[in-house]
């Protein structure tokens, strides 16, 4: 038996958790188990802000169902149930353990169980298998607490068996490394080299989610560093053609963190010099949306523009509001100068900020009596540029006079 020791209690839970704490009530007065879980009860000790919290619970799906009015089957089958509780909504997941681990990838049965320790067991890392009652009671069966402590990402039992149940958790060991900036244990880091030929069993998808958080993590480069180290790298599409580049990139720093996914993206494509037919292929074998591959190829081409200090008002124009703030945010991280307010006032000084903005449309063009087609579609396009660069102001009647002047020449031709 383990020497008892004084309970850890969270007083003064932060707002997310007050409102779920009478929803675990309820559960408890009807005579089942529930409690915080996971991330949430990780981050609370840490001071970190939490998105989601999970609840868990030794009451079957049908079980909670019952005890509230309003329910939905988020996920019935692994064991998730959403109570609305007033006007709030709370996942809840019954305890469960998973079994069937085909193919080194997500289990693809799950079983219902009463005890919390074999929920708990079935979690990644010990800083991730931590409960807490409603009453801020933590409950800490793996020495969650120590490594929460020491800053240590340790595997939940035998780190070579729970990376061959789930490849995905050596992606996870890093991201999590990177993102609470934690030095992943020995033990669990040699199991990642061991096994690291089982990321090939991944969907890429997955694989993208962790490989952008911990790219958004306090230790992005450190977790870089590991993922060539322990030869998860060589298992990233792309990515994996450039490990000579990236060894450099590890060791140039990072004056500031990457805030959003296209950042991380336009950060890593002008470190590794792809140009937008590469950025497009990478995130496509990324299987990124076509938003995202649109707002990296614009701010990488924006962060070129600013390194090589020159952007046109054009350039401002195109790039817009969010993806300059972007472009200019990387160019801090690679160690420049921060631009953001000058461009942001460059920008508001722009006669116009799209085409809808400006004096004069299509329809106008052809009641002045320029023929409708292609031409006028260029002329359209000639007349934006020149407002954009200032040599023509936004005006209907000095836009007609323009349009008819050049329409003209352009027939003359
Ligand atoms: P985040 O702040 O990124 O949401 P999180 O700890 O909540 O961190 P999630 O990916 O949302 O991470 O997972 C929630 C919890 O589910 C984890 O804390 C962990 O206990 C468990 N978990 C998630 N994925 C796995 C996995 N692949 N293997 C084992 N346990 C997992
Ligand atoms: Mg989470």
């Amino acid at each position: 038996m383990r020497k008892r020791e004084q309970p850890v209690r969270i007083e003064n839970l932060p707002a997310a958790f007050v409102d779920a704490q009478q929803v675990l009530q309820v559960i408890e007065q009807h005579g089942y188990e529930a409690y915080f879980v996971g991330g949430s009860v990780r981050d609370t000790l840490l001071h970190l802000p939490i998105h989601d919290v999970d609840l868990a619970t030794s009451a079957y799906p049908a079980e909670v169902k019952q005890l509230f009015a309003r329910t939905i089957d988020t996920g019935i089958e692994h064991g998730t149930v959403t109570v609305r509780y007033h006007r709030h909504s709370f996942e809840i997941t019954t305890f469960r353990t998973e079994s069937g681990y085909q193919d080194y990838r997500r289990p693809d049965r799950v079983t219902f169980v009463r005890s919390l320790q074999a929920d708990l067991m079935r979690r990644d890392f010990t800083v991730n298998a931590l409960a807490m009652r409603e009453n801020g009671e933590v409950i800490d069966l793996f020495h969650g607490l120590f490594d929460l402590q020491a800053h240590i990402i340790r595997a939940v039992g035998d780190p070579d068996h729970r990376f061959q149940e789930d490849a995905l958790r050596m992606m996870r060991s890093v991201r999590f490394g990177s993102q609470l900036d934690f030095t992943i244990e020995p033990v669990t880091l040699a199991a990642i080299q061991t096994n690291r030929a089982l990321l090939a069993k991944i969907a890429i998808e997955r694989i993208h989610v962790e490989f952008v958080k911990m790219l958004l993590g306090r230790a992005p480069l450190r977790g870089l560093q590991q993922m060539l180290t322990t030869h998860l790298l060589d298992y990233l599409p792309v990515l994996n053609q450039s490990v000579k580049q990236l060894t450099e990139v590890v060791n140039r720093p990072l004056a500031q963190r990457l805030a959003n996914e296209t950042q991380v993206w336009s950060w890593l494509a002008v470190n590794l010099g792809w140009e937008a037919p590469q950025i497009q292929s990478t995130l496509h074998a990324w299987k990124s949306s076509k938003q995202l591959t649109g707002a990296v190829t614009n701010v990488t081409a924006a962060i070129h523009a600013l390194l090589e200090q020159h952007v046109t008002n054009w350039q401002l124009y195109q790039t817009g509001a969010t993806s300059l703030t972007d472009a200019a945010q990387v160019v801090v991280a690679l160690g420049h100068p921060d631009q953001t307010a000058a461009l942001q006032q460059r920008y508001q000084e722009l006669p116009i900020h799209s085409k809808h903005d400006l004096a004069i449309n299509g329809k106008q063009l052809i009641q002045a009596g320029i023929k409708p087609g292609p031409a006028l579609g260029n002329l359209l396009n000639s007349l934006e540029h020149q407002v954009v660069a200032g040599t023509i102001a936004n005006e209907t009647t000095q836009l007609l006079a323009a349009a008819k002047q050049q329409s003209e020449a352009n027939k003359a031709w």
